[in-house]
């Protein structure tokens, strides 16, 4: 029963509202420490150990919680609702449906008084009530966000389930969760614990797509739709096949991807999806068949963990190994790249990047080093690349601004900085992420691209010499006169913003 639940232990002064300015995504340790007071230490120090942070503690990219938000709306019969802050499920839902989203955003709102009253809690609850119809959801996900996050609500009150529909609340606080990625694990994460609890309380359901007769490998990781195809054609003469990939399309899947026999976790961060996977007695395989040594090894390591006999192992490596080398060599990359991105990929990019023959001297990642992605950086290292976990926007720019490469790939701020300097740039998200990278499939499915932004140097070139003189920063633009800079005034809110982050420094320190 919750019907009795408050959150009357809210202090109102610590407790963080809507209306005061500032705390969103910039003020991660005062959000932090009132998530503390109000109680979500625990879930505050689980996402500490399975996303732990450094050098940077919070976002530089979009709200994390876009990962899960998508994560949900990728599901069939998954509703999603958000308790937030307007602006901040504004944004995501702007995102959301910028990139597809055919479905609506649930929103719960709230101002001051709902929030430390407890009546945003009860909000939700009758919304969820309202909402739970299991002609239409098999599952609602409540994710609380920064504010609600820091303020305690506590979601893990709701019921399990309604009318036969489940609930999953999740917090998904941009100062407990780095990025995007691993706000996917977050829902990944809790949504197999909530099905694996059901299998172990008793059958369920079969996945639409049937059950494999064969061993299965799970996919952990978004891929671009052939991968999992490629990757099952590659383990099939080993007699095994590609299980579901996780996150899920549909609430079945997940108890197929439970029943597999073991998991690649082909992007490394699923932290809290992988500690499920070994709740239920899985294997994790870490790395991905990328490119010719990728694969090869990434097969290797599928064929231990089956016990497979080495001749079969060989028989699938050399029936993809040459197929992979013919693709890489058809399709050559020549120049130099620095590559960053804060999907979790990178490492596997770069890999097909260097095989392919660029020279790519340094890989930042915003994700977090993961026993899933060692082989990779000691892959990446052996060549004499740079790589870095956790890397913040200024590692990759300065990386950028130091190699002056023929190509960045990265965020849209490295991008941007890239194309100012007259460097071609490709945005690692939608332009390379968003491809086939595994096996046959993926062997030279970059060199295009990647070769056309090259070969653009000249365009950048003439634009850079174009634009030259238009200013940059606060005098960028056309102006009737001279900008109108006032240096007195600069430095007199020069010396206000210092005087404010010695003050905010020394509180810290308090
Ligand atoms: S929910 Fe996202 S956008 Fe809003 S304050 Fe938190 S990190 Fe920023």
């Amino acid at each position: 029963m919750t019907d009795d639940v408050s959150i009357g232990s809210i202090d109102i002064e610590q407790a963080p509202t809507p209306s005061e300015d500032g705390m969103g995504c910039h003020s991660a340790g005062k959000m932090e420490a009132a998530a503390r007071t109000a109680g979500k230490s625990e879930i505050l120090d689980q996402y500490a150990a399975d996303y732990p942070t450094g050098p940077h503690d919070k976002p530089q990219s979009m709200c994390p919680a876009f990962g899960s938000l998508r994560v949900g709306l990728r599901m069939r019969r998954v509703a999603t609702v958000l308790s937030g802050s307007a602006c901040c499920v504004y944004g995501l839902t702007f995102v959301s449906h910028f990139y597809g989203a055919r479905r609506s955003v649930g929103y719960v709102p709230f101002n001051s008084e709902t929030l430390v009253t407890g009546k945003l809690f009860e909000d939700i609850r009758e919304s969820v009530h309202a909402m739970a119809d299991p002609e239409k959801f098999d599952a609602i996900v409540v994710t609380n966000l920064c504010v609600p996050t820091a303020s305690g609500v506590p979601l893990r009150l709701l019921p399990d389930e309604i009318n036969g529909v489940r609930i999953v609340g999740i917090d998904v606080p941009g100062f407990g969760i780095p990025t995007h990625a691993e706000a996917k694990d977050v829902l990944a994460g809790a949504m197999l614990a909530y099905a694996r609890n059901e299998a172990e309380a008793g059958p369920v359901a079969t996945p639409a797509s049937g059950k494999s007769d064969r061993p299965t490998v799970a996919l952990l990781g978004e891929m671009f739709p052939v991968d999992p195809i490629t990757i099952g054609a590659m383990l099939d003469p080993m007699g095994l096949a590609a299980g579901p990939t996780v996150p899920c399309r549909e609430w079945r899947e997940l108890y197929a991807a439970l029943d597999c026999s073991a998991v690649a976790a082909i992007h490394p961060f699923y932290t809290a999806a992988v500690r499920e996977f070994k709740a239920a007695g899985r294997p994790i395989v870490g790395s991905a068949p990328v490119g010719h040594d990728g694969t090869a090894s990434w097969l290797a390591a599928i064929g231990d963990t089956f016990n497979i006999k080495a001749d079969k192992i060989a028989d699938a490596q050399n029936r993809f190994l040459p197929a992979i080398k013919g693709a890489l060599a058809a399709t050559p990359i020549n120049g130099t790249i620095t590559l960053s991105g804060y999907e979790g990929s990178e490492l596997l990019v770069a890999r097909l990047l260097i095989e392919s023959g660029a020279n790519v001297p340094y890989v930042g990642t915003a994700c977090a080093k993961s026993d899933w992605s060692l082989e990779d950086r000691d892959w990446l290292e052996a060549k004499g690349v740079k790589v870095k976990f956790r890397a913040s926007l200024e590692d990759d720019c300065s990386a950028m601004e130091a190699i002056n490469p023929d190509l960045a790939i990265g965020t849209t701020p490295v991008v941007q900085k890239a194309k100012e300097r007259g460097t071609p740039g490709l945005y690692f998200t939608n332009l390379i992420s968003a491809r086939p990278l595994m096996g046959p499939a993926g062997a030279g499915s970059l060199a295009q691209v990647v070769n056309a932004a090259i070969g653009n140097k000249d365009r950048m070139d003439s634009m850079k010499a174009f634009f030259e003189g238009v200013g940059t920063g606060d005098t960028a633009g056309v102006w009737e006169g001279a900008p109108n800079v006032d240096d007195g005034f600069r430095a007199h809110r020069e010396k206000k913003l210092a005087k404010a982050a010695r003050a905010a420094k020394a509180a810290e320190m308090i």
